[in-house]
């Protein structure tokens, strides 16, 4: 089966087409296109949701003929359309919604409206190294931080979550606060690498609390609070106090994690999100669990953000998993605010 994504919950306009493996084979990435609105939501210190709209509408197609022309495949021998139904802001959901109903109706295909936390959640299957269930996953994205029990494709228990700010939007607001531009995580962590991550005392929020909740809030302002008593010094130490708050950050993380290994008693985990392209998680996490005896899994660094391929991805293997005939009545309904763990595979 040809499987047509298309992803546009936030700023990233993301289109690809993925082959279903026969039986259990891992399906594969034939091609994939994105259009990051980045540059033009800058200027605002952040996504304009009516500008990311409109500038979907603008993309969607251009990409769709991007990926069939680099797959070499044709328009009419898709199977399935496939769209990010949620989360994600309503107005960018609805194009990719619309577009994607629109062309199952065209082309008399059923369309499949996926959870955008499902696709990023899944993407490490595109990988080299592509994991097995069951396995704990690490969800930490722009919007999402999150410790879950995935024992198949609709099969997730949420452990734990943030109860305030997602680990991006830890990094992205501490960046901001540091002239670092948006989204600034990316920037903070290059800054880090030249910089001592024991130059200033940061909280390390519910690290001992006992449980896999997770709050960044307080990080937030703990910077906020040092990078105003540095002043004038503040250029001078800004390497540091990068490198300072992706340790605290990081360290949270890691430790949660390996708490969340203890506690399922599973051997592998699985990272998925944004955030999950940090060297320096990647390095942390890869210690502790080397040493923890435990398998760790990452998207390809280009997928850990939005992109079609992982909602492509995501209904390719629902399909394989036994999902219900998708909906071939067209009538889209997106899903602004949806829990992951409000999913099952028939639904
Ligand atoms: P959600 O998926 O929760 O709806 P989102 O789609 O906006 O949110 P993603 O696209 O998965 O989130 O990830 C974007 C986030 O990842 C941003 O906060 C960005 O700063 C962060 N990020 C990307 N690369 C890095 C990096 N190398 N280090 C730290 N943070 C990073
Ligand atoms: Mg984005
Ligand atoms: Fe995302």
């Amino acid at each position: 089966q040809l499987i047509l994504g298309i992803e546009s919950s936030c700023d990233e306009t993301g289109v690809a087409l993925v082959r279903a493996g026969e039986g259990g084979a891992v399906p594969v990435l034939l091609a994939h296109a994105l259009h990051s609105q980045i540059d033009m939501h800058q200027a605002y210190g952040g996504v304009v949701p009516e500008l990311a709209s409109r500038d979907h509408i603008r993309r969607v197609l251009p990409l769709t003929r991007e990926v069939l022309r680099e797959s070499g495949e044709h328009l009419e021998d898709v199977d399935v359309v496939a769209y990010t139904r949620g989360p994600g802001l309503a107005g960018a959901l609805l194009v990719g919604a619309g577009v994607a109903c629109a062309l199952g109706a065209a082309l008399d295909k059923p369309v499949l409206g996926v959870h955008h936390l499902e696709g990023h959640l899944l993407s490490p299957f595109l990988s080299s190294d592509p994991p097995e269930f069951p396995f704990v996953a690490l969800l930490v994205s722009g919007g999402h931080t999150q410790l879950m029990r995935v024992e198949g494709v609709g099969r997730y228990e949420i452990l734990g979550e943030t109860i305030d700010d997602a680990a991006g939007e830890a990094f992205d607001k501490s960046a901001k606060l540091m002239g670092l531009g948006y989204p600034g995580g990316p920037a903070l962590s290059r800054l880090a690498e030249q910089g001592s991550a024991t130059a200033f005392k940061l909280p390390r929020p519910l690290l001992h609390s006992g449980d896999l909740d997770f709050s960044f809030a307080g990080l937030k302002t703990a910077v906020l609070t040092q990078a105003k008593k540095l002043g004038d010094e503040l250029p001078a130490r800004k390497a540091d106090l990068a490198a300072s708050t992706e340790a605290a950050i990081v360290e949270v993380l890691v430790k949660k994690t390996l708490a969340a290994l203890q506690k399922t008693g599973l051997k592998r985990v699985v990272v998925a999100g944004g955030v999950g392209a940090n060297r320096h998680l990647r390095a942390q996490l890869n210690a502790a669990c080397a040493q923890a005896k435990v398998r760790v899994h990452y998207p390809e660094l280009h997928l850990c953000t939005d992109n079609g391929a992982m909602i492509a991805m995501a209904a390719a293997m629902r399909l394989q998993a036994g999902q219900q005939q998708p909906n071939r009545d067209y009538a889209f309904d997106v899903k602004p605010r949806w829990p992951l763990d409000a999913i099952t595979l028939a639904a």
